[in-house]
């Protein structure tokens, strides 16, 4: 069935969005984008989001602003022309079309902003009462991963490698500690019970997701602790899982052919999962 989605301040059909060749978004990569989850037909952690991408945007020295209302109005009427009840909204701001030069151009180019929607049955979501096997590789990205740009060749090279290894996913690593997943934040649960993710910085992207779990953690009062691990400790680790918009939490029962947990999703994932879709769907909108 063909989507309604939206193209600068246009609502169209899928088929006739069309955008320039020259888009800096598609030759240069520059740009940025944001996930949003749709439970029950809401948006979970929509200012989550939006100040993300006001981040992002900001870091790129964007002159976009973010009408958030507009945002907002958008997000909600595409849910409803689309008839989104589980699923997610795909949101992209390039810095728009302009003759092709490494310099950005100037301000009077618009940029491109485009949003669509996903069901989540056609992104084949991991089963979280199996959870989901990953193998290593070398996090070979660029030093700012902490923008949340349209640069995912490697990422997806990297699920790519997983995929032909026979894994779900990959956890990436640089100078031996895992920084995160593909296209998720990496969490452990040691032997003692301490929740372990890496530490905000420029190595990670700062997911959503990953700081809700943590308000939830603290809620449950858990021990948390925010460093790097290696792969060797997330083997002996009690648990791990990974968090993102479009898979919540999702247990990992296997690191580079070691099972965790006995190869079972592990109480505590299930248990923060279930709290998180809880919590959010209190404050989605
Ligand atoms: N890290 C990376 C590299 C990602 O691409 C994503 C999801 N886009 C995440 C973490 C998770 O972020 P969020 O919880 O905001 O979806």
């Amino acid at each position: 069935m063909s989507r309604t989605v939206f193209l600068n301040g246009d609502f169209v059909k899928e088929e006739e969005a069309k955008i320039s060749i020259f888009d800096r978004g598609f030759l240069f990569a520059d740009g940025v984008y944001e996930v949003t989850s749709v439970m029950q037909g809401k948006l979970l952690d929509f200012d989550g989001h939006m100040n993300r991408l006001e981040r992002s945007l900001n870091e790129l020295d964007f002159t976009y602003i973010v009408d958030r209302e507009e945002m907002r109005q958008i997000h909600k009427k595409l849910v409803k022309a689309n008839g989104i009840d589980d699923g997610l909204i795909y949101l992209q701001i390039s810095r728009g079309a302009a003759d092709r030069s490494f310099k950005y151009p100037d301000e009077s180019v618009k940029p491109t902003v485009v949003m669509f929607t996903q069901t989540r049955d056609s992104m084949k979501p991991a089963d979280p009462e199996k959870g989901i096997r990953v193998i290593s590789v070398d996090d070979l990205r660029w030093g700012r991963r902490d923008i949340k740009s349209v640069q995912l060749l490697y990422p997806s090279m990297a699920k790519m490698a997983a995929s032909r290894a026979g894994a779900d996913d990959a956890f990436l690593v640089e100078d031996g500690h895992v920084t995160e997943g593909t296209s998720n934040n990496a969490f452990i649960v040691t032997p003692c019970g301490t929740l372990v993710t890496r530490q905000l910085s420029a190595d990670i992207l700062h997911g959503i997701t990953r700081a809700a779990v943590l308000r939830c953690a603290k809620e449950l009062q858990m021990k948390i602790d925010e460093r790097p691990f290696t792969i060797e400790e997330a083997q002996g680790a009690a648990e791990a899982f990974i968090t993102s918009a479009s898979n919540y939490v999702m247990p990992v029962i296997e690191i580079d052919g070691k099972k965790i947990n006995q190869g079972q999703p592990g109480p505590v994932a299930i248990r923060l999962r279930d709290v998180y879709l809880e919590e959010s769907l209190k404050t989605a909108i």
